[in-house]
């Protein structure tokens, strides 16, 4: 039976097509709308939702200050705003945190003893979920009635888990499915939401409506190189993962890094905060150091040529397909990104779990 949610329901799940639709019907196209008062109030949002995305403790309030069209408006343009960025990061992390939230509204629906729910027209099924949960679970390609899934999806759905109980060697495959328990259905919605939502970013959104952006992104993409730097502080070669390790090594020993090689050694120390000039020092110990083609690259990568576009990191997947991911080790196994793998490092260093520190350079402030 097709269900119709409320427009409360639609705003605390604003990526459902018909929520998409409600508010097509609600504001002007968006050029138009961004020159207006609204427009401004909703870039706010928008921004406060980006910000949120990006803070290490993250707010999430069941109970909203804002009208419901509002809400799914912000949403939307908070994934034109990261579109006109184009960082890999910010997709990620504005994705995560949409799915994030989403699990808790499921979860906070009809509330508990001491807090009130969220949604006061909440009706459950034997199974305890409600019909907003069925509606977005059968958008998402998930059967909350079923204890079971296509081999395929589990994968691509659990490939950022890293406990145990997720991993395929612990689960029951049978005929190209996979079992799974009830109560671990809305986890793996909620990762089923992160992972289409992250397919359909970046947008293709018109330059006109970038340039009208340009300001409020960036406040925004400095807000995230401070909050990296605050995040990553003095770099510190000991932490780095075996790969960039491996990369230093082989630029050390004169061997011609690839491309690829390069463009990920030279992302992963600029976004940990390393400048243009120490970047260059790096490269300078390779014997066929040349620093006019070395400046130019780097200033390209790092977002600084003309280009406008920042560069991050490749992920460990990308690292593996491009066969610089090389020595792994134990804690390889926990992280999908050689930024998480330092950022535990260093952590582990500092708590003198690791060897003794050699620090870099630390970066400019
Ligand atoms: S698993 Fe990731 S962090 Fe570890 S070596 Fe491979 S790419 Fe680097």
């Amino acid at each position: 039976m097709d269900y119709s949610p409320s427009a409360k329901e639609l705003s605390h799940f604003p990526f459902l097509k018909k929520a998409q639709d409600h508010i097509k019907r609600s504001f002007p196209p968006i050029d138009q709308l961004l020159k207006q008062e609204k427009g401004a109030l909703l870039t706010d949002l928008a921004v406060r939702r980006i910000n949120q995305a990006l803070a290490a403790k993250k707010t999430i309030a069941a109970h909203f200050q804002h009208r419901d069209d509002d809400e799914i408006a912000s949403y939307v343009l908070a994934r034109i705003i990261v579109s006109c960025i184009q960082d890999k990061q910010l997709y990620d992390r504005l994705t995560r945190y949409e799915a994030e939230r989403a699990y808790y509204f499921l979860n906070s629906e009809t509330g508990s003893e001491s807090e009130k729910g969220w949604n006061e027209n909440a009706v459950l099924d034997d199974d305890q979920n409600s019909r907003i949960a069925q509606h977005i679970a059968a958008e998402f390609g998930i059967d909350l009635a079923r204890d079971r899934m296509p081999l395929a999806d589990y994968v691509e759905i659990v490939s950022v888990l890293h406990e145990d109980r997720f991993k395929l060697v612990n689960r029951r495959v049978s005929k190209g499915f996979v079992e799974i328990k009830k109560e671990e259905l809305l986890e793996l919605l909620r990762e089923r939401i992160r992972v289409i939502l992250r397919r359909d970013l970046p947008y293709h959104v018109p330059k006109s409506i970038c340039e009208q952006l340009a300001p409020v992104a960036e406040s925004i993409k400095k807000e995230y190189q401070e909050q990296m730097l605050r995040q990553f502080g003095a770099i510190e070669e000991n932490a780095f993962p075996p790969c960039m390790q491996a990369l230093i090594k082989a630029l050390t020993a004169g061997t011609n890094l690839t491309h690829a090689g390069r463009f990920s050694l030279t992302s992963f120390v600029h976004t940990i905060g390393m400048d243009v000039p120490a970047i260059a020092q790096l490269f300078a110990r390779s014997p066929d150091f040349d620093p006019e083609k070395t400046m130019y690259q780097v200033e390209h990568i790092t977002g600084r040529g003309g280009s406008g576009t920042e560069y991050t990191a490749p992920a460990c997947a990308a690292m593996r397909t491009t066969g610089l991911c090389v020595n792994r080790d134990q804690l390889c196994e926990h992280v999908n990104h050689p930024l998480s793998y330092y950022k535990v490092r260093k952590k582990d260093l500092a708590a003198g779990k690791g060897k003794k520190k050699e620090a870099l350079k630390a970066p400019p402030t």
